[in-house]
């Protein structure tokens, strides 16, 4: 058994100074049972706990660590950096640096405006589709995530479907009318959210849904909500905070050809730093303040430090090559796992460098709908016994698992054959 008395006892602590220990709820193991780990160190694809036990990373902060953690080179700019000032509330030359790299490289990208998080990215994008459109009502889909702003809390996904909640209380139900929520995969529901509602501002979804499972949708799904919007003169917004930049430079958008209104952004953007944005057609952000009447400011929007970072991260993924041996990475880890699955039900799909384990799913996962709550239980009992091969996943059957360059098919002989023991225990 690990021992891990440090991290109990940081928890202990931290149930005294935060809600529920933590400062983002899924951190605090309640889907899988025990308490969390608390994190000393990283580098590459290993990370190390409280009390020295090191493990195989596939959380990668929830995605951002697309090179692995401390990775030197973003670690050297970054240090650089800082030693010219940490923030200065004014602009810098790395803003338009990174900007640049980003509009030269996703063509449907005209202007863009950074912030802190991806929240807030997704926040801004629907306040700007609103004052655009001159309509009011937001259409989301059902399993995607968004982030915690007010409007999109309404049957939200992953950390809120675990807390067995399907929005947040707090949200006045003023803003709940102003959402409307329908299955994925679904075009008719789409079709009749249109004919019920004439004030349809924007349509916002993950175009690969990845926080409650992987939900992976049709092609010809994506490109009918394209035309609708089209049609109906609503903006598309594609939430990529997961999927751009992971599943190619030009993300989901790239992946499937389907240009959208406006995207958001937030993890791998930053290298690893608080960064978010916002960014699409030019017509669409002239309405954002200063330039136009859409309110929008953040005292550390544009960080220097935060730019730098996403500045170094970004320029290696365009190194030719990188996403084709995530790809291939990827598929070697998820062909080892099913190769040692057995009866055990447990199945692994995935897409570019994302992927996830499902237990009991018969076939191809597309909506929330289809994934049974009850298969959560043995996703937990598989969990601790991945801790014990030194095996790290986010602690939630409903999170999706990061491959990063920092990756070696070395750690992924460790983590099947960990995998195989692990599965054999739960029997
Ligand atoms: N949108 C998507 C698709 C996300 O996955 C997340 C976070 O996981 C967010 C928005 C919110 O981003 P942040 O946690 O940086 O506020």
């Amino acid at each position: 058994m690990k021992t891990r008395t440090a991290s109990g006892t940081l928890f202990k602590k931290a149930n005294t100074l935060f809600p529920g220990g933590v400062n983002s709820p899924v951190r605090a193991f309640r889907s899988v049972g025990g308490d969390p780990l608390f994190i000393d160190s990283g580098k590459g694809a290993l990370i190390r706990d409280a009390d020295g036990n090191e493990y195989i990373d596939y959380c990668c902060s929830w995605g951002p660590l697309i090179l692995g953690h401390a990775d030197d080179e973003v670690l050297k700019a970054v240090y650089d950096t800082m030693q010219k000032g940490t923030s200065f509330g004014a602009p810098t030359r790395l803003e338009n640096e990174l900007a640049e790299l980003i509009i030269t490289n996703v063509p449907f990208i005209d202007k863009l405006r950074f912030v802190s998080s991806g929240t807030e990215a997704v926040m801004s994008a629907i306040r700007l589709a609103r004052g655009y459109t001159g309509r009011t009502k937001i259409l989301k889909f059902e399993g995607c995530y968004h982030g915690h702003a007010d409007s999109l809390l309404v049957k939200a996904g992953s950390g809120l479907v675990t807390l067995g909640n399907s929005s947040s209380a707090g949200i006045p139900e003023a803003f709940v009318k102003e959402t409307v929520s329908v299955s994925l995969d679904d075009e008719n529901a789409v079709k009749d959210a249109f004919e019920q509602y004439s004030d349809i501002a924007a349509v916002i979804i993950e175009p690969v849904p990845a926080n409650n499972g992987l939900l992976i949708q049709r092609k010809e799904f994506l490109q009918f909500l394209r035309k609708i919007c089209s049609e109906k003169g609503a903006v598309l917004i594609f939430d990529e905070v997961i999927s751009g930049f992971r599943l190619g430079f030009q993300g989901a958008s790239g992946y499937y050809g389907i240009a959208p209104d406006l995207a958001t952004y937030g993890k791998i953007i930053g290298g690893g730093f608080p960064v978010g944005a916002y960014g699409g057609k030019k017509e669409i952000k002239k309405y954002i303040s200063p330039e136009g009447p859409v309110y929008q400011a953040g005292t550390l929007s544009g960080n220097p430090v935060a730019m730098r970072g996403g500045l170094a991260q970004l320029s290696r993924c365009l190194t030719p090559g990188f996403y084709e041996e995530l790809e291939k990475k990827t598929s070697y880890l998820k062909n080892g796992i099913m190769s040692v699955a057995g009866k055990s039900g447990l199945s692994v799909s995935s897409i570019g460098s994302v992927f996830w384990l499902a237990f009991d799913a018969s076939g191809p996962v597309a909506s929330a709908s289809q994934i049974d709550p009850g298969s959560m239980k043995k996703f937990g009992s598989l969990y601790h016994g991945l801790l014990e091969e030194g095996i790290y996943f986010g602690p939630s059957g409903y999170e999706v698992g990061f491959v990063s360059s920092a990756h070696t098919y070395e750690h992924f002989d460790r983590t099947i054959a960990g995998f195989e023991r692990a599965l054999k225990k739960m029997d």
